[in-house]
C-alpha cells in the first residue's frame, strides 16, 4: 500500500517531458494574463532542448556554437539568447515542471501562475530593455514582493528569499 501511494505521488515527477507542454501552455496563458507587458508571441515553449536548434541555426550560429549553447541552456528554466526575444521556456527543466505541478495539482493554481509570470517578466526585462542580471532580478523581486504585500501571493516566500539572496550575492 505504501509503495502504491509513493508511486502515485511520484508519477507526475516521472512523466516524460513531452507530456508537460499541455499543462504548461495553460499555465503560461494564465501567467501572461497577470503580466500584460509580455505578448503571447514572445514566449516559446521548448518541449525538448533540441527544439532550440532551428532557432540558433536560423540566427546564423555555427553547428559547434549552437551545440555548445544547447549545453549551456540545458539546466535553465527560462532564458533568452543574447537578450533578444523570444523568451524560451524549457518544459523539461525541474523548476518549470515544479511550477506546472503546482498549477495542475496545487491548492493555489493562480499563485503558481504568478510565480511563472515573475520568471517570464525577468526574461522580458532582458529581452525588452537589455537589462543585466541584477536589474532583471530586481524587477522580478519588485513584482513578487508587490503581489505578496497585496496578499495575492502567499506561497512564494521561499522563492522570494532565494531571489533576494541571489541579488545580495551577485549584485553588491
Ligand atoms: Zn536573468
Amino acid at each position: 500500500m505504501r509503495l502504491l501511494i509513493l508511486l502515485f505521488l511520484l508519477l507526475p515527477v516521472c512523466s516524460p517531458a513531452t507530456d508537460s507542454p499541455i499543462g504548461l501552455a495553460g499555465l503560461i496563458k494564465e501567467a501572461l494574463s497577470v503580466a500584460p507587458e509580455i505578448k503571447p508571441g514572445q514566449v516559446v515553449i521548448l518541449s525538448s532542448e533540441s527544439a532550440l536548434l532551428p532557432y540558433l541555426r536560423s540566427w546564423g550560429y555555427s553547428r559547434a556554437v549552437a551545440s555548445q549553447t544547447l549545453q549551456e541552456v540545458r539546466s535553465l528554466a527560462e532564458f533568452t539568447i543574447d537578450h533578444h526575444f523570444p523568451i524560451f521556456v524549457n518544459a523539461s527543466s525541474v523548476h518549470v515542471q515544479r511550477i506546472v505541478r503546482s498549477w495542475t495539482h496545487g491548492a493555489f493554481p493562480g499563485q503558481a501562475a504568478r510565480v511563472m509570470a515573475s520568471d517570464l517578466y525577468h526574461e522580458y526585462l532582458h529581452a525588452q530593455y537589455a537589462a543585466g542580471e541584477c536589474a532583471a532580478l530586481e524587477g522580478q523581486l519588485n513584482l513578487l514582493t508587490r503581489w505578496r504585500d497585496q496578499g495575492i501571493l502567499t506561497i512564494a516566500e521561499p522563492y522570494i528569499a532565494t531571489k533576494q539572496s541571489a541579488l545580495l550575492k551577485e549584485c553588491q
